[in-house]
């Protein structure tokens, strides 16, 4: 996201309920709306429900050069505390539909019911879904995977409009995915970044009690081997290659180390959660300190997985 100059938030509004006929709200506060519950305000805030909807707020922001954000299901994010200028898109288009072995939904889809509902039809693939707590479009944007699969193994396109505002279905083998990454992670300095409207699925039919058997073990798991319970926005750091960040965390002694609100799992040590109303400075105050230790003791530079986003201007601040 970029940022602009202030703007009229109560005339943008109006404009924007006049034209596209959905509602905003300014000064909305941003924690809410993410699993690891901290963020400030966004200047203005619209929830879409479906990809006409998106679409056109979309390129509403762009053509006025409105600084814009699109929120998934806040999963992968740390907002900061000072929240986000501009705008923030909440993506609620939940559309989908299966026809034959492919299985389409729109962006909004949370993952966890692309699961289900290929399961009820029938279709094997989409498993790991239930894994993960996000959109399809945030998804996309993480190449997401659980379990041993990932999106970029089932799949076949996504519809994208991209920064220039054309629309196109773009086949998986051009989406740029990769270990939890993709071309949504990569736009230019100051330019829109593209934004997946839906994607399709293949997928291959199977006995749906057998893949209920699948999704009942890996929630059997996540249960085991992750704080479900408490805020947090899943793992912090990538894996580097051929290592675990877990296991380095936990070996350098930082399971439970506290900042604040913040404190690295007991059960998982790449996770951050947030169990006393913690701040986004909290979190990352507590991210950087792992960081900066597990580089001391084992020389690894953990890149982030999740993403600090809205406005950090000035950090680090004074504690
Ligand atoms: C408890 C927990 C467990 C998790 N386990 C896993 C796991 O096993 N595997 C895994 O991969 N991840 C996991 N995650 C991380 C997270 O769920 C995924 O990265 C997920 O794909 C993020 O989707 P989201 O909708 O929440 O995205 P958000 O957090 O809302 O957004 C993340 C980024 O995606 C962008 N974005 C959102 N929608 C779109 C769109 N339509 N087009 C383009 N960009 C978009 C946003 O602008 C933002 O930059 C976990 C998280 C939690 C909290």
């Amino acid at each position: 996201m970029t940022t602009t100059a202030a703007f009229d938030a109560i005339a943008v509004g109006s404009d924007i309920q006049r034209r596209i006929g959905v509602k905003t709200s300014r000064d909305e506060p941003l924690a809410r709306f993410t699993t690891m519950r901290v963020g400030g305000p966004a200047d203005l805030f619209a929830t879409v429900h479906n990809v006409f909807e998106l679409r056109s707020l979309v390129r509403f922001a762009r053509a006025r050069g409105l600084p814009h954000l699109v929120l998934g299901r806040g999963s992968d994010i740390v907002i900061s505390d000072h929240g986000v200028r501009g705008l923030v898109i909440q993506d609620r288009a939940e559309g989908s539909r299966v026809e034959g072995d492919r299985y389409t939904a729109e962006a909004g889809v949370p993952m966890a019911r692309a699961a289900t509902e290929t399961q009820k039809a029938g279709l094997t693939g989409l498993e790991f879904g239930l894994a993960i707590p996000g959109s399809v479009g945030g998804a996309v944007w993480a190449n997401a995977g659980a379990h041993d699969a990932d999106m970029a193994g089932v799949l076949v396109s996504a519809r994208v409009l991209d920064g220039q505002g054309a629309e196109a279905i773009i086949p998986v083998a051009d989406l740029g995915l990769s270990y939890r990454d993709s071309r949504f992670k990569h736009a230019a300095p100051d330019a829109p970044p593209d934004l997946v409207l839906d994607a399709t699925f293949e997928l291959s039919p199977a006995d749906p009690d057998v893949i209920k058997a699948r999704l009942d073990e890996i929630r059997r798991w996540r249960q085991t081997h992750q704080p479900l319970g408490l805020p947090s926005a899943g793992s912090v750091f990538r894996n580097p290659e051929g290592e675990s960040a877990g296991r380095l965390i936990e070996d350098v002694g930082l399971k439970g180390h506290r900042i604040g609100g913040a404190v690295v799992s007991e059960k998982h040590a790449n996770f951050i959660v947030n169990d006393k109303k913690g701040t986004a400075a909290d979190v990352r105050r507590l991210a950087e300190h792992v960081r900066s230790v597990v580089a001391e003791r084992h020389g690894t530079e953990l890149a982030f997985e999740v993403e600090f986003l809205g406005d950090w201007d000035g950090w680090p601040w004074p504690a």
